[in-house]
């Protein structure tokens, strides 16, 4: 049986590596929801396809699997262009940003994924790329060195994070459009699973894509994930389509209930309420409490608790709200304190 863990976790798992690439749309028209962010980028890339100019430098942020991987493709597509692909860990030294921003082609897109990680020699490497698309290149070392000035072509850097707050602030304000990618709503979700069954030629109902649309957790991502393992039971207990009793068996033998919440997701949550009264309790001590590291948590758990209003972030610490003592409770507090009515 596969690990819940597994079918929300935040990595690309190797599966969807091949199976995201021909389920990614390739156009605007055809991505799906984020219709703000749609309609702005559609009118910068018009522009800057009119001027045949490079579109301003854009920052994505937003939870894992929203789909910020897609737009920098659907970018460089619509401007046609090319679109180099790297990391910020990847990135170890300016050397190895040099070697990648001297290969762009003129208005290509640079895609780094994860840019609050790069280090902080690269970083400043890239400041005047974006600003002047210029290196100073330093050769030699002590008072022989001496900095050369190279130029590059245009580029347009979109860079993506799931964590904009550990950008520095340099750093951001070079960056001249920034989009933060929302959840999905269900009837979003739907789309994206219709869209994916039609692709991966997958017999399915309405309320069979329904239900995994409601337990995707508001991301693309698991929507596909979900639909790639419920098409597997339907085909091996069913008789290969997927209707809403075959979806809520699968779903159910995967440990995902009907709120989309797995197993670590009710490890949280009841252990904020019955080990810390509700909380406020502190992210490394929760995580130490469920055995999970302290950053999956705050990028792929919190996100959704919170957008679902089961947890709250204070100050303080984590708190689980009365909707979340209800759901893991089933209504009845275990203990008496924080959340009973006087
Ligand atoms: P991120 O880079 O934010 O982690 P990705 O761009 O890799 O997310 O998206 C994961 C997968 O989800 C994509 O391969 C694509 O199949 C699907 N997806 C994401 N956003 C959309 C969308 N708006 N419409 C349809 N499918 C989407």
């Amino acid at each position: 049986m596969p690990d819940s863990r597994e079918l929300i976790s935040r990595n690309v798992l190797p599966e969807d590596e091949t199976a995201e690439v021909s389920l990614r749309p390739l156009v605007l028209s055809e991505y799906i929801g984020q219709e703000r962010i749609k309609h702005n980028l559609g009118v910068y890339i018009e522009a800057a396809r009119q001027r045949q100019d490079a579109v301003d430098h854009i920052l994505l942020s937003g939870p894992p699997g929203l789909g910020k991987t897609t737009l920098a493709h659907i970018i460089a597509n619509e401007l046609g262009v090319g679109i180099r692909i790297t990391s910020g860990p990847a990135i170890e030294r300016s050397g190895d940003l040099v070697a990648i921003l001297t290969n762009l082609e003129d208005r290509d897109v640079l895609f780094i994924d994860e840019i609050h990680r790069l280090n902080h020699q690269a970083e400043e490497a890239l400041y005047p790329a974006m600003e002047d698309f210029s290196f100073d290149w330093i050769a030699g070392k002590g008072p022989a060195a001496r900095t050369y000035r190279l130029k590059l072509p245009r580029f347009t850097l979109v860079a993506a994070t799931t964590r904009s707050g550990m950008l520095t602030s340099p750093l951001r304000d070079r960056f001249g459009i920034a989009f933060r990618l929302d959840f999905y709503s269900v009837s979003e979700l739907f789309e994206v699973v219709l869209r994916s069954a039609k692709i991966l030629g997958v017999s399915i109902d309405g309320q069979g894509a329904m239900e995994i649309a409601k337990r995707a957790r508001g991301t693309p991502r698991i929507a596909n994930r979900l639909l790639r393992r419920v098409r597997d039971y339907a085909q091996v207990k069913g008789d290969g389509t997927i209707d809403r009793d075959v979806a809520c068996e699968s779903l159910a033998s995967m440990d995902i209930d009907s709120e989309g919440l797995d197993g670590l997701d009710r490890m949280i949550l009841s252990a904020i309420i019955n080990n810390y009264d509700g909380g406020p309790v502190g992210l490394s001590t929760l995580a130490a409490c469920v055995s999970e590291d302290p950053g999956t948590i705050e990028d792929v758990y919190e996100p959704y608790l919170l957008q679902m209003g089961f947890l709250e972030r204070t100050p303080r610490g984590r708190m689980a709200t009365q909707k979340a003592i209800e759901y893991v409770l089933g209504g009845i507090p275990k203990r008496k304190g924080l959340f009973d009515n006087p």
